[in-house]
């Protein structure tokens, strides 16, 4: 999966640190862009050192590598070829495991910080609180986390076979597993059964975990489960956000999302395996 980098290593652990060093590594944004070093067809992060026209003090982000990570807004980048702004959207086919991976999270920190300039109570500019990931409003002391929506998602098995739905935004063939946000007061347990019975319209039981994914593009957690179905149930797909959805067996598998994706893992796995 996506979040999977060995032999690199990923450390989220928040550091109170502001003070930028020559060799630790920089993350600036223009816009949906990060600024990447390009040499031989491989992308790297630039450090400190390699920019002249960076500021000493950012945002603490991560350790990538053992090496410290910092978002930085004021950075000027002189206009060497070695450099390029890359749309983060695009950051999950680089064959680079490691700048995939810490360029998403980057980015999702970063529009976090920029969505919560501002206190959603009272409209004070909030503030970084010094021992956490965290931002403090100094007028009303409400304190602002980043956001982390979950949401389940679901290899509904029956008689060797793989319910897969088609949704209205995919590439036309393909298909995936059922997948929704947990709503406010649900138990996610109780969101898998209801996703599965609204949009497709049948009753699954036997629901259990399989693992989760922090998907940085949409701020999400999706927890992974497998359900029991009886296939003879009919399947009544909503029209809006499903348009199809059927039994698949292992060798007649439509085209389906790529293994850096839990759904593509978990898909894989029963192709291969015949269960998850
Ligand atoms: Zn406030």
């Amino acid at each position: 999966m996506i979040q999977d980098i060995y032999p690199h290593t990923f450390e989220n652990q928040f550091i109170a640190e502001t003070n930028i060093s020559d060799n630790d590594f920089i993350f600036h944004f223009k816009e949906d862009e990060l600024l990447l070093r390009k040499s031989d067809d491989a992308f790297y992060f630039p450090r400190k050192c390699d920019l002249e026209g960076c500021s000493r003090t950012g945002i603490f982000l991560f350790l990538l590598n053992g090496i410290r990570c910092f978002w930085v807004n004021d950075c000027v980048v002189s206009s060497e070829l070695s450099y390029v702004y890359h749309d983060v959207k695009l950051l999950r086919n680089t064959l680079q495991k490691d700048i995939d991976w810490a360029g998403n999270v980057a980015m999702q920190l970063k529009v976090w910080y920029e969505q919560n300039r501002f206190c959603g109570k009272c409209g004070s500019q909030t503030q970084h609180k010094e021992n956490e990931r965290a931002l403090l409003c100094p007028v009303c002391n409400a304190v602002y986390y980043p956001t982390i929506s979950p949401a389940i998602i679901v290899a509904v098995l029956s008689n060797d076979k793989i319910l897969l739905a088609s949704g209205a935004n995919f590439r036309r063939g393909y298909f995936s597993l059922v997948a929704g946000y947990v709503e406010v007061g649900e138990s996610i347990e109780d969101a898998v059964v209801r996703e599965v019975k609204e949009e497709i319209g049948i009753d699954v039981w036997d629901v259990s975990y399989y693992k989760s994914q922090p998907w940085p593009n949409s701020g999400s957690m999706m927890i992974g489960f497998t359900a029991k179905a009886d296939d003879k149930q009919p399947i009544r797909v909503d029209g809006i956000e499903i348009v199809e959805a059927a039994w698949f067996s292992r060798d007649n598998l439509p085209n389906y999302p790529p293994e850096r994706s839990i759904a593509g893992e978990m898909i894989d796995s029963f192709k291969v395996k015949g269960r998850i």
